[in-house]
């Protein structure tokens, strides 16, 4: 079990970290999304033993392996990491990638040479690259040498895989590929992951928690459903999956919006933070278009997209734009200008809320 106790962590005059709880379960599978800047890698980089925090601590174990005055390095944790860039070695090949670590990690399992050998074989296995065992990095494609990171990050069977964006050189294709294996990998090894990412499907994909962060903050930890389904702020709201924040009031369990006041909206499990600040959140494919009469509709056509399996509209609503996306087979098009009613479909949320 990991813990991180208040860390906070500042490059001179910029704080990167502001005072963040975390712990990571054994085995667990934590995402950290948030945008570029928000100190996804300095969390990282903090967990790795690269650097000391400016306070606070981190415990591994019951151990406190970093705090302001000593950091244990890296070399002499237990963990295993994988890089955006590979970081391969371009005079070794796939397998001696692979052995290298067996060799020099203090933390491998003691083998002799042919348990070595069948480590190596099963690893290379377990990520598809048996047949390129004797090649070298310049003979692999980017999915291939991605692999070899990985096999060479997990064949010493670490306690803790950190990955920093690991598929983002990779194109769509392979990027669900690698996908895949990093969840075999997870499944088939004990190791916690800790995998810090700003593409949210990829996050939404193979996490058990999200770790959403902004400005050097926790805006939100929970399982993917929950950041979803029950965003706590306004930042996990429009950052994840673009809400649309409609304002209106509270009273008793039921939301009145501010721009169709006879209009009462059910409590699908909205958070006490947003209920304070007079929020309801809408998700762009919770809204239903309907044909209007000039003068009396809910709003105004204001932008079109067709995007293959959905329509894709923004309607003006009083001051406001709100974004709408309609599965095709339930929509009849819309064009810019036409006026529309915007009607709330709840059942999706609705049945997540009762999983609570
Ligand atoms: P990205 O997604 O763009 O990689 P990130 O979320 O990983 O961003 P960090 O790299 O952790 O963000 O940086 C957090 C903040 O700390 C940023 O404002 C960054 O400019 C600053 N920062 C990071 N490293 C240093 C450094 N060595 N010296 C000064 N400021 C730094």
């Amino acid at each position: 079990m990991i813990r991180l106790d208040g860390i906070s962590k500042s490059y001179g005059d910029v704080t990167a970290l502001h005072s963040i709880d975390l712990t990571i379960k054994d085995g667990e599978f934590i995402a950290i999304l948030g945008p570029s800047g928000c100190g996804k890698t300095t969390l990282l980089k903090l967990l790795a033993g690269f650097m000391k925090p400016t306070s606070g601590t981190i415990t591994i174990n019951d151990t406190v392996v970093a705090s302001a005055e000593a950091v244990l390095p890296p070399e002499k944790r237990n963990i295993g990491m994988v890089f955006q860039s590979f970081a391969l070695w371009p005079h070794m090949t796939v397998y001696e990638h692979v052995q290298f670590p067996l060799m020099h990690h203090s933390f491998a399992p003691k083998a002799d040479k042919e348990q070595r050998e069948e480590r190596v074989k099963n690893v290379l296995r377990m990520v598809g690259l048996e047949s390129l065992a004797q090649r070298y990095p310049h003979e692999l494609s980017g999915g291939q040498k991605q692999r070899v990171s990985l096999a060479r990050a997990i064949a010493p069977e670490p306690g803790l895989l950190l990955m920093d964006e690991p598929l983002s050189a990779l194109d769509a294709e392979l990027r669900m590929e690698m996908r895949k294996e990093i969840q075999h990998i997870h499944r088939h090894t004990n190791a916690s992951i800790v995998y810090v990412t700003h593409d949210q499907s990829e996050a939404f994909a193979m996490a058990d928690r999200i770790v959403v962060m902004n400005h050097g903050k926790i805006e939100q930890i929970d399982r993917p459903e929950m950041i979803f389904t029950r965003p706590e702020t306004e930042f996990v709201a429009t950052f994840v999956g673009k809400c649309n924040l409609i304002q209106g009031k509270w009273e008793e369990k039921m939301f009145i919006p501010k721009p169709f006041p006879n209009e009462k909206w059910p409590d699908i499990g909205v958070s006490i933070n947003l209920k304070k600040k007079g929020l309801y959140p809408v998700r762009p494919d919770q809204w239903a278009l309907s044909k209007a009469k000039e003068g009396s509709s809910h709003g105004v056509v204001k932008f079109v997209q067709y995007q293959g399996k959905e329509m894709y509209y923004i309607v003006q609503v009083g001051e406001e734009e709100w974004t709408v996306h309609e599965l095709i087979q339930h929509t009849s098009r819309f064009q810019v200008g036409d006026p529309v009613n915007l009607v709330l479909q709840n059942t999706v949320i609705k049945k997540e809320a009762v999983l609570v």
